[in-house]
């Protein structure tokens, strides 16, 4: 059978400050931080994991922190909100703490027979919590404020602006496997039918849009999940066929990398599941140390004196 991709692997985001984004995310949302490590390619700057107790592939949302950096803007060729799945019974809970943390949300409403809470990161970063209509058994990383009966089970989706519909179309359902589920107006779902989670890459079809631009609160790549790295380099050969420029495999120390800019503008990435976070850390201690991978180890008094403590 011809391998699929098997949904969202991470999705990769770009911060202002790191205690502030820290602070959203592991405390205010109740996500696990699964590594604290550099940016492997400018290693002044953290590159933070959140997830589940595993880092599992389809909920692992990662940060570069850049200090002071500019905001960006939500527009065209661009992925202009992230969907995380929570229990539908929650929502009271989320607004509740969202308006007890001063964080800003809109009222509930509804996608695709979906009800979903539109809230917005310190960096501006749009997320939805969304009540999903297929079953997610997932197993959510638990806190004391933030119990497993509210929490986030990992992704739900991700949404893409774009002019027109086409060229990510045609990277979707062309190679890499994916459906178009359903329309809604100029909404277009498409799945994966490879996993039951982190699956769904909704488009929105914008065409007096502005292109967005990619700064503070702006998604910076969403990486797709593939098993292996043979898979992987199966569709390197596949992306250069269309005559698409893709990276050679880079090693992120826990996964196998390709990045290519779909035709719609989108930075696309393509990750192993393997090795995982689970290689330089023991689960119970994931994200509690900086993690350097051995090119940078030797700099490791520097960039701990450098980086700003997390607390
Ligand atoms: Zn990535």
């Amino acid at each position: 059978m011809e391998h699929i991709i098997k949904g969202i692997h991470h999705i990769t985001a770009i911060a202002g400050s790191a205690n502030r984004n820290h602070d959203f995310y592991t405390r205010i949302l109740g996500l696990r931080m699964v590594k604290k490590t550099v940016n492997f390619d400018d290693p002044k700057t953290y590159h933070l994991y959140y997830g589940d107790e595993k880092g599992t592939p389809g909920c692992i949302l990662t940060f570069f922190p850049w200090g002071e950096i500019s905001a960006g803007r939500r527009g065209a060729r661009q992925a202009t909100a992230i969907g995380y799945s929570v229990p539908e019974a929650s929502f009271n809970f989320w607004m509740r703490r969202f308006e007890a943390n001063g964080v800003t949300y809109f009222k509930t409403a509804e996608k695709f027979g979906e009800p979903y809470l539109t809230v917005f990161d310190p960096d501006g970063l749009k997320l939805e919590l969304i009540a999903s209509k297929t079953l997610d058994n997932r197993i959510p990383w638990e806190t004391e404020q933030v119990k497993a009966v509210n929490a986030t089970k990992g992704f739900h989706n991700v949404t893409i602006t774009t002019n027109h519909i086409e060229p990510t179309d045609a990277i979707l359902t062309g190679v890499f496997g994916y459906r178009l589920l359903e329309q809604q107006d100029n909404l277009f779902r498409f799945a994966t039918y490879a996993d039951n989670n982190a699956g769904i890459v909704d488009l929105i079809a914008s065409a007096g849009e502005k292109a967005g631009h990619v700064s503070g609160g702006s998604v910076h790549h969403i990486a797709f999940r593939v098993e292996n790295e043979e898979i992987l380099m199966q569709y390197r050969d596949k992306i250069t066929a269309l005559g698409l420029h893709i990276t050679d495999k880079i090693d992120r120390n826990y996964f196998y990398s390709l990045y290519f800019r779909e035709p719609g503008g989108v930075l696309f990435e393509l990750a192993t599941e393997n090795p995982g976070f689970l290689v330089d850390e023991p689960v119970d201690g994931l994200g509690t140390h900086l993690m350097l991978p051995p090119q940078y180890e030797k700099y490791r008094a520097e960039l701990e004196t450098s980086l700003p403590e997390l607390i």
